[in-house]
């Protein structure tokens, strides 16, 4: 499987999102995140992302894209119920301080469909943390780790409904993203 798209968006110098093209917008959609592509257009990015240190990080890449004209990478995991899926994205400074990000598939996986990654599951109110860049998830004390492995560990499928996810960012993408920055 592989998928070759281009996945565009664009901030202006307030970090509005000015810019998303047809790629970007359907997957919005078929990644089933329970955002819709409409309702991005216009809003200022850091509001569509939830965990603090993701949006402390992010902020840091795009200050640095823009003060010093550096091209930065990211690697991170954008799954469905059935696909994993490894994208990377570029993030590059354009005129009048927009900065642009583009992202790419890596590579596709297919799984047995996961409903912990089903937006629209019924939740129970207890929450899971789950790594925003490689989707890991936390089972006990600094313990991270694919979610199939996770769904098995803690034996979710006795315990209906599924827990809510919450998300966070896990010590090896943090220091990933970090290193880039120093
Ligand atoms: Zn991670």
């Amino acid at each position: 499987m592989s998928d070759t798209r281009e996945f565009v968006h664009t901030i202006d110098a307030r970090d509005v999102i000015v810019e998303v093209n047809d790629a970007w917008r359907q997957f919005a959609c078929e990644s089933d995140a329970g955002e819709l592509p409409e309702r991005a257009l216009g809003a200022v990015l850091w509001d569509h992302i939830s965990d603090f240190e993701t949006v402390y990080l992010y902020q840091a890449m795009v200050r640095i894209v823009r003060e010093q004209g550096r091209r930065l990478k990211a690697d991170y995991r954008c799954d469905s119920p059935r696909l994993r899926r490894f994208l990377c994205m570029e993030i590059v400074a354009m005129p009048e301080r927009a900065v642009r990000f583009v992202s790419r598939v890596v590579k596709i996986e297919e799984r047995e469909a996961e409903p912990l990654l089903d937006a629209h599951a019924a939740r129970a109110d207890w929450l899971l943390k789950m790594c925003s860049w490689c989707r890991k998830v936390l089972v006990g004390e600094n313990d991270w780790r694919e979610v199939e492995e996770a769904v098995r560990l803690l034996g979710f499928f006795q315990r209906e409904p599924l827990p809510a996810i919450t998300h966070s960012m896990c010590p090896v993408c943090y220091e990933r993203v970090m290193s880039q920055l120093r």
